[in-house]
């Protein structure tokens, strides 16, 4: 490819604008298109790019905190988006909270000044071909443009080669054109159901036991049994719980199979026992018979480090997630890395879609970034769209960039949403220590983990900066 290719960015979110800096830094051209202000998304209301559409904190900036390494990681990758939020910093404790209106500002005012840099204020509904182009259109991409994704994907929105009658039933109960509910398909989805996930190292071993149902296969769950009393106390509590109110643009007409476990919980007293907390076939070692309930553990990752609560998709508030959660035997000191959440959010299953380059695999011209990649978080979207920018930059000039190494934060969030092994369960995700890969060594208090986590981290992003060229 010639060095003077011009790449098209779609959408000037957070990672539409990381991906344009990263190219123009290296001397490409960009072209970007953004539709604001001619459409609005339900949630955009200020016409700079790089909006942020909620909270205006961009969570911690502490080392001891992986939101906090991943900051760090970027800064040392010449991040916009980090740069410009420590220059319109307000304080807020150990988080990165910015002035909202002048950190916007401020990234379009970097990216306009650049010469190789044009912006369109324009909706794309076509995603032009024979052209390298980067999809940034976040949670709340257009509807046109979600059928055009859709289209490219492979999979018009119902007809697709779907193996799992789940989204079969959705795409045959919905029309996506004209409802604003729960639809979506094997690759695009429009609602996240996230189940929480706890850390493998603050279960109490000594309450939970290893199994599968009638013994078939391997023990892969880790079954937390419930006695009749702790169920009944623990459906209260889900039934009183405090809930996340849903958004006015958000109509989510639940599908059977992806329930609020707190709407399984009202539905009856023993429609939980019957549904995702079943213990049929789950005999407990320590007692020698079947508990009264069970919630079942699934390793989230190889290395076993997460585990997901199956079928746990909730809208309580964090908080009551984690007091409440906390009531199942095994569960008493439990560390969530992330928690569970119903939300209008356009993503695709990057497991199977996407090589660790965010290029699609059947389309090595198209990159996408963000959170429609199906990470979470204002953060973790820019850093998708930093890969994005760098992997599309090598391309142009030749080369091919490597992975970051699975020791950083970027690395390890790029290796779980590029990772084949979740294609089947894949659920959006924060960055959390959970995911970069074990420590070498001998058992560690917490703290010091965290510690050596930090500086195996920097050390590996530095070796690999090294070996890439990357200044
Ligand atoms: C309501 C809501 C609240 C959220 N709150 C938080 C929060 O408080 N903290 C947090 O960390 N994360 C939050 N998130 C999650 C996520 O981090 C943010 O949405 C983040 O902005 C995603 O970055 P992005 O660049 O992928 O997408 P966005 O920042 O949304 O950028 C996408 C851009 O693409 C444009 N666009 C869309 N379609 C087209 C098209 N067809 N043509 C041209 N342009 C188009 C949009 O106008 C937008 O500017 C929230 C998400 C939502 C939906």
């Amino acid at each position: 490819m010639s060095k003077s290719e011009q790449v098209i960015i779609i959408g000037g979110g957070l990672a539409g604008c990381e991906a344009a800096w990263q190219l123009l830094r290296r001397g490409h051209a960009v072209q970007m298109y953004e539709m604001k202000p001619q459409k609005f998304s339900p949630a955009h209301k200020i016409e700079n790019l790089a909006e942020l559409v909620c909270s205006n904190s961009l969570k911690s900036n502490s080392l001891d905190n992986a939101h906090g390494l991943l900051k760090e990681e970027m800064r040392r990758l010449h991040s916009l988006i980090i740069a410009a939020a420590d220059k319109t910093v307000v304080p807020a404790g150990s988080a990165l909270a910015v002035n909202r209106v002048l950190f916007s500002r401020e990234v379009e005012d970097q990216l306009n000044q650049q010469k190789k840099f044009t912006l369109h204020r324009t909706e794309i509904t076509e995603i032009p071909k024979d052209v390298l182009a980067i999809i940034a259109t976040g949670p709340l991409t257009s509807d046109a443009m979600a059928q055009e994704i859709s289209r490219i994907l492979g999979s018009s929105y119902c007809e697709t080669q779907i193996s799992k009658t789940k989204y079969t039933e959705i795409c045959k109960s919905n029309n996506p054109a004209t409802s604003g509910g729960y639809y979506g398909t094997r690759d695009l989805y429009f609602y996240d159901a996230i189940a929480p996930i706890v850390e493998a190292d603050s279960i109490n071993m000594n309450n939970v036991f290893w199994a599968s149902r009638y013994d078939k296969g391997t023990p892969d769950y880790l079954n937390c049994p419930l006695s009749e009393e702790e169920y009944k106390r623990f459906r209260q509590e889900l039934l009183a719980g405090e809930k996340v109110a849903a958004k006015s643009f958000e109509d989510v007409k639940y599908f059977e199979g992806c329930l609020p476990v707190e709407v399984l919980a009202a539905r009856g007293e023993d429609t939980l026992a019957f549904g995702p907390m079943k213990p049929v076939g789950l005999v407990d070692p320590h007692t020698g018979v079947i508990p009264y309930a069970v919630v079942q553990l699934r390793k989230e990752n190889t290395a076993g480090t997460l585990f997901n609560m199956v079928g746990f998709q909730t809208k309580l508030t964090w908080p009551e997630q984690r007091r409440i959660f906390r009531l199942i035997p095994g569960m008493e000191n439990a560390e969530f890395a992330r928690y569970g959440s119903i939300h209008r959010n356009t993503y695709i299953n990057s497991p199977s879609l996407l090589s660790p380059s965010l290029q699609l695999k059947n389309n090595k011209n198209i990159f996408f970034a963000g959170q429609i990649t199906g990470v979470e978080g204002y953060t973790e979207s820019a850093a998708m769209g930093l890969l994005a920018g760098l992997n599309t930059a090598f391309i142009i000039e030749g080369k091919k960039l490597q992975p970051p190494p699975v020791q950083t934060a970027i690395g390890a969030l790029l290796r779980y949403i590029t990772s084949t092994e979740s294609a089947d369960h894949f659920q959006p995700m924060n960055i959390n220590f959970g995911l970069l890969d074990t420590l070498r060594g001998k058992k560690l208090k917490k703290r010091d983990k965290k510690i050596l986590h930090v500086s195996q981290a920097l050390q590996s992003l530095n070796d690999w900066k090294t070996d890439q060229y990357l200044n």
